[in-house]
């Protein structure tokens, strides 16, 4: 399958200058979502995780799809202020500024294997900052799965160490 005819292009969204990758005509196409599971499952493998982790928000999509699949369960790496209760944070900078993401204290446990999921890489700073934060808690990053990545930012510089898969790239 060519997962490509199916992302669409948004030119000058959300801001001008940006060239916006949307994944929705994937999410409506029942074979496209099969075929994306199996190709990660070609990857990585049900022994090796313990939980999927989303990033906020197209990642808690890729990572309910392959907890699903996988028979595990997920957690959602969120931007702050959105998650109930207790929580991890980690704050990481962006190109103009800071950002701060977090999840729910406790809800991984020590030594538990982590596959990260989004919908896209482009800079890393996401990524990167989310790996750091589940070492942090004391999780084991298993790997990212990344349906579009975006090759000339140069995002997989930062996270290069763990096992990256991406299924298209521009
Ligand atoms: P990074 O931190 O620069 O790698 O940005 C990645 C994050 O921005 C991901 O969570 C994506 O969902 C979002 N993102 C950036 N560009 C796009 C795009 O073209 N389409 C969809 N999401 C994007």
């Amino acid at each position: 399958m060519n997962l490509k005819d199916k992302i669409v292009d948004y030119p000058n969204f959300p801001k001008k200058g940006i060239l916006f990758r949307d994944f929705s005509p994937i999410l409506k196409d029942p074979s496209a979502l099969s075929y994306v599971a199996d190709e990660f499952s070609k990857i990585f493998h049900t022994k090796d995780i313990d939980v999927f982790a989303g990033i906020e928000s197209r990642g808690f999509i890729l990572a309910s799809i392959l907890a699903s699949r996988y028979n595990k369960g997920m957690i959602m790496i969120r931007k702050a202020g959105k998650l109930p209760g207790k929580t991890s944070k980690l704050a990481y900078t962006i190109e103009y500024g800071k950002d701060t993401i977090e999840i729910q204290k406790d809800i991984i446990k020590e030594g538990e294997r982590v596959l990260i999921c989004d919908d896209l890489l482009a800079t890393g700073g996401t990524a990167k900052a989310s790996a750091k934060l589940i070492e942090k808690v004391g999780g084991n990053i298993v790997g990212f799965a990344f349906i579009i990545e975006l090759v000339d930012l140069n995002g997989i510089k930062g996270i290069s160490k763990y096992n990256c898969k991406s299924l298209v790239k521009y």
